[in-house]
């Protein structure tokens, strides 16, 4: 029997196959495993599942959607969707939206790769031979609205036959371009906009400006993406790092409870470090634009405390909502409620757990417009390791600020054509990639000068550096945090060329971030640059790189869902048994790793799409963040 992957009791509207057969409203149990969805007649008293009333093969859907509550509909109705398959639409009522949310963001994601998904739906009931919404007369007539997200086909390497969806139809295309204007993108920078300091910034230079946090700053111009010339309240002016300010966008910015860029494991771990019952804090969701609480407990006289999250979910009039439905119009009065009313939480949200105090992000560059630092501003302290181009070490620059220091061991890097990129290096900034700070040319050996982690290189951390048995939801941020650097070097068309959890560091808070982007291409070692050298990446590259040297985005890919196998490992060695020969020979003839015991079958998944043989059919990292993210949702 298959598993069951979601279970509800729902109220179910006839499906009316005959025009005149009534419309009644009937209590269901639905089971969703991988391949049908079915619904039993339920026995409410003895809560049991009785008889199989009907189910509907997924492999059948078309089209999964919310549908607008009829006008004066009763309470119990109130949050409907619609499964559209062959037969017309089954039309389902959840009991809260919470619920139906959960059940169509699944249905949704188990369908997504059916053949004949399409692209508009009615968003209104089809009641008494007519389609509420365009008044259509004929059932099977096609949608009128186009879906919101339209039906992707991204489902490489699934279980299921791998299907694109149809291309639309002409007539699909013009009511496409029909529709009127999408609300515009969120708008970018400005000048004349208003932000807000989320971090305190000491000026690095005298053409830069300090920031203190939560006070407000007018933007004067934009010369350089990284570095924005602002004015405070004071009619200061000067240069400030554009990822330590926010456009007040939501509000919440200036709430001590607000977390922004703070994920699940990060929530946790700031928690369980005040270790206050009830104490809770306000993150983004790992779902675009939605926030999640999260809330320490130590209900039930447990020893050791444990996490809640909550989704703030939101009801159509725009209202918010936790637990139970309590709305309220903006995030502010909810917590405000919550922290006097548990309703339906484990506990009130008794403390505030802020992040005020955490560490402020790198900047892109040790001030604005410097690249070359003055090796004089440098102080070493440690030694932290020794890497292909020499030895690496921990120190201050300007007494202060942590910098890692790479010392280019001479005749290790073709340094000329190095110092050129570096200028380009430096442009590139993420939260989920290490920072270049900038380089000392003018001695040698010269240096290379970037932001610090403190718990060092992702593949120790793997091995030995995890103090507990990591989660499930600890190993997939990982992988999560890898993918969202590597998309943005994707879409900067920048190649990485020597992906693995080697070459990626881990930070105070466990974020991994990616580093030495680009960098194989200076190395002076034929033993490292050669594919058939006995330190090339063999074991992290695809058989178009072995056989052909064909670099590209994918090859990164291929690297990507190896360094997933070194994660789900805890840092075993790819292919242990075989030699960098048989390795070429095998993974040419179709050889790939194996299930680790940590991936289930959705995370292998993930994995095996990367070993794709034909590099185009491999997902690009966008696609990877995306599939990351549903299934991190999943977990939540
Ligand atoms: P290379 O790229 O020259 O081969 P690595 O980057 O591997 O050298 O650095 C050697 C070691 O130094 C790493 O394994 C890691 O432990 C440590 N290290 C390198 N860069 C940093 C950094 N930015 N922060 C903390 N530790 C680092
Ligand atoms: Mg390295």
């Amino acid at each position: 029997m298959s598993d069951i992957l979601l279970e509800e009791i729902f109220i179910k509207r006839s499906q009316q196959k005959k025009k005149t057969s009534p419309l009644n409203f009937k209590e269901r149990l639905f089971v969703l495993t991988q391949d049908k969805i079915s619904y039993y007649d339920y026995d409410v008293d003895k809560m049991k599942k009785k008889g199989l009333k009907g189910s509907v093969d997924l492999e059948k859907i078309k089209c999964v959607e919310v549908v607008q509550p009829e006008p004066n509909s009763p309470k119990e109705r109130l949050y409907p969707f619609q499964i559209i398959y062959d037969e017309g639409p089954l039309y389902i009522f959840a009991k809260n939206e919470e619920i139906q949310k959960k059940w169509i963001h699944k249905l949704k994601h188990v369908v997504r790769i059916n053949k004949d998904l399409i692209q508009k739906f009615h968003p209104c009931f089809w009641v008494d031979g007519m389609w509420q919404c365009c008044q259509q007369e004929v059932k099977q007539a096609m949608g009128c609205r186009v879906l919101e997200t339209k039906n992707r086909g991204f489902a490489k390497g699934s279980r299921r036959e791998s299907r694109k969806p149809l291309p639309p139809t002409p007539e699909e295309e013009r009511a496409t371009r029909a529709l009127p204007p999408q609300p515009p993108e969120e708008s970018g920078p400005s000048v004349g906009m208003t932000v807000i300091a989320e971090y305190e910034y000491t000026p690095m230079n005298p053409q830069d400006l300090e920031l203190r946090s939560d006070e407000e700053y007018t933007i004067l111009e934009i010369a350089d993406q990284h570095w924005w010339k602002a004015r405070d309240k004071y009619g200061k002016e000067g240069y400030i790092p554009s990822n330590f300010v926010v456009k007040a966008r939501n509000g919440l910015e200036g709430f001590d409870w607000y977390c922004k860029n703070m994920n699940r494991s990060q929530a946790e771990k700031l928690l369980k470090t005040e270790n206050k019952d009830g104490g809770f804090l306000v993150r983004d969701s790992s779902k675009a634009g939605k926030y999640t609480v999260s809330l320490l407990t130590k209900a039930g006289g447990d020893a050791v405390a444990s996490c809640r999250h909550y989704n703030i979910c939101t009801t159509p009039q725009a209202q918010y909502y936790l637990a139970e439905k309590h709305n309220f119009s903006s995030i502010q009065e909810l917590i405000n409620y919550h922290q006097h009313n548990a309703a339906g939480m484990v506990s009130r949200l008794k403390y505030i757990v802020s992040n005020q105090k955490q560490n402020a992000p790198s900047t892109a560059g040790l001030g604005y417009g410097v690249w070359e630092i003055d090796p004089r501003h440098l102080t070493f302290i440690k030694e932290l390791g020794n890497g292909q181009f020499g030895v690496v070490k921990y120190g201050k620059w300007q007494g202060q600020h942590d910098v890692a220091i790479k010392m280019i061991k001479e005749g290790s890097m073709s340094e000329d054509d190095f110092i050129e990129e570096a200028k380009v290096m430096m442009k590139l900034r993420h939260e989920n990639l290490v920072q270049l700070y900038g380089v000392c040319t003018k001695q040698r050996p010269i240096y290379i000068v970037t932001e610090f982690l403190s718990n060092g290189c992702l593949l120790s951390y793997l091995r030995e550096g995890l103090k507990q048995h990591p989660t499930s939801i600890q190993l997939l941020e990982m992988c999560k945090d890898v993918t969202e650097g590597m998309a943005y070097l994707e879409n900067q068309q920048y190649l990485h060329r020597d992906l693995a959890a080697r070459n990626c560091l881990v930070d105070t808070n466990g974020t991994v971030k990616v580093t030495d982007f680009g960098l194989s291409r200076y190395v002076l070692d034929d033993e490292y640059t050669s594919s058939a050298g006995s330190k090339f990446p063999v074991r992290w590259s695809p058989p178009e790189v072995l056989l052909y040297c064909k670099f590209s985005s994918k090859s990164d890919i291929w690297a990507f869902g190896v360094l997933m196998w070194e994660v789900y490992t805890l840092g075993r060695m790819p292919y242990e048994r075989l030699n960098n020969t048989e390795i070429v020979e095998q993974v040419s003839r179709g050889l790939r790793l194996y299930r680790p015991q940590l991936a289930n079958d959705r995370v292998y998944t993930i994995m095996t799409s990367c070993w794709i043989e034909k590099a185009e059919e491999r997902p690009n990292f966008e696609e990877l963040v995306v599939t990351i993210q549903d299934l991190l949702y999943d977990l939540q």
